[in-house]
């Protein structure tokens, strides 16, 4: 980092400070690749679900516009919207978790959301993406059609 040189130490300090915060920012807005996805995965899995789901792979996919998310049980895999890059961590999770969670019970019944219940930012996240929704008025709303 180059620091302007007439800068006093307290000046210094906060500035270091302003710069830091902006490279943070930076890093939580960097895309997370397919094998930091999958990581992910596992680490949601192990932390909310006991790590009993297990998907066999975790990707990004350019072909879901109107879906965050899915996942085919029967093959264990699990695609993401890359519309969800860029959003918060706390957003990505929440889809990522929703979606291993199908692995261990289908549909939306009250057995899938319990098992969500876990997770405490599930309200906050879908509020969140219905946000997005709301402001992009797409015809169907994400995450109420998907299995
Ligand atoms: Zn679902």
């Amino acid at each position: 980092m180059l620091i302007p040189a007439r800068m006093s130490e307290a000046e210094e300090k906060r500035w270091v400070t302003v710069m830091l915060d902006k490279l943070a920012a930076q890093e939580s807005k960097r895309v997370l690749g397919d094998t930091e996805l999958a990581e992910r995965a596992e680490r949601l899995s192990a932390q909310y679900f006991d790590g009993r789901a297990r998907p066999t792979s975790v990707r990004w996919v350019t072909n879901q516009n109107t879906r965050w998310g899915s996942c085919t049980p029967s093959e264990g895999s699990i695609r993401l919207s890359h519309r969800l890059q860029g959003m918060p961590e706390y957003v990505v999770d929440y889809v990522l978790l929703h979606e291993l969670a199908h692995l261990l019970v289908p549909g939306h019944g009250p057995r899938f959301w319990r098992l969500l219940e876990a997770y405490p930012r599930t309200e906050r996240a879908k509020g969140y993406l219905e946000g997005v929704v709301a402001a992009e008025r797409l015809p169907n709303p994400p995450g109420a059609r998907e299995e």
